[in-house]
């Protein structure tokens, strides 16, 4: 920027440069001469040469072939070598001026400007002279004239300032027309006509005088300031030109910045706010519907940890193009965070139309990505939101978009959820949990309910799992799905935990020495849990003070807290030394696989529940879940069941030599001081071949 003003500045001055040296040329003053570029100077000295020495010659001429001058030789003479010793300083001067520095130009100018003064004045006088002294010669008089004035003609192409010229042609007539006008009143034979032409001479000279000093202000200047003038505005353009290409590459780079996500091209978050914008203005006036889509990559934490960012990042950009692929050109997609994407969805009239893109969504983000040489098949949670219905400007379209995006992760089957106000009372509901929870733990608000499991074949309790319940004294028993993940983000889950650990495991000690069935109790574990380096001894410390057998006591942990965290396998490896028997939750909801599984120290696997239910509606499902069994029963585990709601379901499951069965068909999680009633009950019907459920849950 500062460039581009000298160079403006520059420019000015060069112009400023040439209009006063025109102005300077075109008006009087001695000290103009100095105002002459030292380049014009230059020119001068040239262009002087040896001229000056015309004028002695012409008058050596003159003088020779006038041998009536003699008898006054003295002021002839004196005049004469007075011409001769200035036209030589003067071609002195002319030489110097052409290799002087430009400090010494101006004394040299002044020297060179007195000499022309001396020059004319003596040849003016000299003319006098020898018109005074020639006699009433009128035809010599005449020639004598006319001599000077072509000499004084030829003069002028020295001529820098009309100044100088003028009195150059002052000094060099005024003696001569004084003489002349003295010789007329003497009543010399046509003295008053030879005035009269000297004086038209003088007037010729002035003028003509006039245009060679403009000519040659105007030829210096066009030669050698406007040159420089030129060249130096080209390459000021130039330079600003270049300077405007590289102001607009940033600005274009700056826009792009802002504008688009440098990962993966799409939109973003600004633009995105800016899409919304203007789309909501321009919907006011038409009173057209469009939807808002929030889009999550499920798990993708997990992949980050797991296989690197550079996998994360190859994702997203998957993830992205294959979402843009499915957008008119009237839609619009954005990343608005690490792996969040929105998408702005025109022209929408019904909320079946959104939906048609959601799962065109869902589906072309699944097919299986490779990444790090491992096949994943990406998921996507997509909240949606209606403009004018859901949100009528950008913040509350966006935090409806999300709050169903949050809803749909939470709900394992349906990728997708439409926004309802009950949303957004959920995630406030989430603020004050957070708040109440550390009051609740101190208070004991904390329950455990348990849920028998039973043995497929023999229909008894192989064991309970452990579900944790807040008793909260306003808003009654709460579910654990909706503080859980609020205690991971808070840290509060390995308080929570431990408690959890603790009071299981005194519960199993209690039935045990109660002289109740043998049976194991199953503690879920969060993944952060694990990763905590002191859980061996928090699970060594709970066993010894209540006295468990370590057999007895399972942990649930879910595939991809293992796979992500390396460290998470060596705690796994403890805990099995320990004795403690680990099993694996929700299996095959996560991206992991059996080749993973092999890997790993466990005794179970516990389906997840989707399987039993899709079983019943579809063979390939069935086919799948057959496989799963098998494949643990391989692996030398034994597979629980979830999700068992119906009596079709147990037998399928025997069919497929499952070995475990959880459900709501055999009991909802129950108080502990209910267990060992269920249990006496499940081992009577076991003798007789039949089922037990607890009735009353049914309900
Ligand atoms: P989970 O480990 O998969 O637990 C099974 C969940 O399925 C329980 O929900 C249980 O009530 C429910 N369930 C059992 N049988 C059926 C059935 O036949 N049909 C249906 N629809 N559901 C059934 P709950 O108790 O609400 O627990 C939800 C989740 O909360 C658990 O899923 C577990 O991930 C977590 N959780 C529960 N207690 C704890 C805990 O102490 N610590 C940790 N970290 N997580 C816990
Ligand atoms: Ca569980
Ligand atoms: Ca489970």
């Amino acid at each position: 920027m500062n460039s581009i003003k000298a160079a403006g500045k520059q420019q000015e001055r060069t112009r400023w440069a040439a209009e006063h040296w025109l102005a300077a040329g075109a008006t009087s003053g001695e000290e103009k001469v100095h105002t002459v570029s030292s380049r014009a100077a230059q020119a001068l000295g040239r262009r002087t040469g040896t001229i000056p020495l015309a004028a002695p010659l012409s008058m050596l001429a003159l003088l020779v072939a006038s041998p009536q001058l003699y008898a006054h030789w003295i002021p002839i003479t004196a005049l004469y070598l007075m011409m001769t010793l200035v036209a030589t300083l003067r071609i002195r001067l002319a030489r110097k001026l052409i290799v002087e520095s430009s400090e010494a130009m101006l004394p040299l100018a002044r020297r060179y400007q007195l000499t022309v003064d001396l020059a004319s004045f003596s040849w003016g006088s000299l003319v006098g002279l020898i018109l005074l002294f020639h006699g009433a010669d009128q035809v010599a008089e005449l020639a004598l004239v006319a001599s000077v004035a072509i000499t004084a003609s030829a003069f002028t192409s020295l001529t820098l300032e009309l100044s100088l010229w003028r009195r150059f042609v002052f000094i060099m007539w005024l003696p001569l027309v004084v003489l002349s006008a003295a010789a007329a009143m003497q009543g010399a034979e046509y003295g008053w006509l030879l005035v009269l032409l000297e004086l038209l001479f003088v007037a010729f000279a002035v003028v003509q005088g006039q245009h060679v000093v403009r000519d040659n202000i105007a030829g210096i200047l066009s030669r050698i300031e406007l040159e420089y003038a030129v060249s130096t505005i080209a390459d000021q353009r130039d330079e600003l030109h270049l300077h405007q290409i590289r102001l607009d590459e940033l600005l274009a780079q700056a826009h792009d910045l802002s504008y688009y996500d440098q990962l993966t091209g799409i939109g973003s978050r600004n633009h995105f706010y800016e899409r919304l914008e203007t789309n909501i203005s321009m919907s006011r006036i038409s009173g057209n519907q469009f939807a808002v889509l929030y889009l999550d990559v499920d798990g993708f934490k997990d992949i980050n940890d797991t296989l690197g960012h550079m996998a994360g990042d190859e994702l997203l950009k998957t993830i992205a193009s294959r979402v843009r692929t499915l957008l008119r050109t009237s839609d619009f997609a954005a990343r608005l965070g690490s792996d969040e994407l929105a998408l702005l969805i025109n022209g929408v009239t019904q909320s079946r139309d959104t939906l048609a893109i959601v799962q065109r969504c869902i589906k072309e983000v699944q097919v299986p990505v490779n990444l790090c040489g491992k096949m994943i098949c990406p998921r996507l949670s997509i909240g949606i939101a209606l403009y004018p219905v859901d949100g009528d400007n950008t913040q509350s379209l966006l935090k409806a978009a999300e709050s169903a995006m949050n809803s749909a992760k939470s709900n394992s089957k349906l990728h997708y959820a439409r926004y309802s106000p009950e949303m957004t009372m959920a995630a406030q509901q989430r603020l004050t949990i957070e708040q109440e929870m550390r009051l609740a733990l101190s208070n004991g608000q904390f329950r455990l309910h348990y849920q028998p499991q039973v043995d497929a074949t023999s229909g008894e309790v192989c064991g309970v799992e452990a579900l944790i319940r807040w008793q909260h004294p306003e808003r009654g028993l709460i579910p654990p799905n909706d503080f859980i993940t609020v205690a991971e983000n808070t840290g509060l889950i390995d308080e929570l935990g431990e408690w959890v650990l603790i009071t299981a495991c005194r519960q199993a000690a209690q039935w045990l020495d109660a002289g109740e069935h043998v049976f194991s109790v199953a503690v879920n574990i969060s993944p952060l849990q694990l990763l905590d380096r002191g859980f061996v001894d928090t699970v060594r410390s709970a066993l010894a003070s209540t006295g468990l057998a370590p057999q007895l006591l399972e942990l649930e942990i879910t595939e991809s807290a293992v796979q992500t965290h390396i460290e998470a396998r060596e705690t796994l490896v403890q805990l099995r030394k320990l004795g403690v028997r680990i099993a694996i939750d929700d299996f095959g909801t996560g991206y992991s696989s059996f080749a993973s599984l092999k890997e790993l120290p466990i005794d179970r696997v516990k389906t997840d529940r989707v399987f039993v239910t899709d079983m019943l509606a579809s063979d390939r499902d069935m086919a799948l879940l057959g496989n799963i069994i098998d494949m643990a029963h391989v692996l030398g585990c034994r597979v629980v069941a979830e999700g068992v709601e119906e009596f079709a379901h147990i037998e399928k499951l025997q069919l497929l030599n499952c070995d475990c069965l959880q459900g709501y068909y055999f009991s909802h999680p129950v108080e502990a001081a209910r267990i060992p009633e269920f249990a006496r009950s499940a081992a009577a019907h076991a003798e007789i071949g039949t089922h037990f459920r607890f009735a009353a849950d049914l309900a």
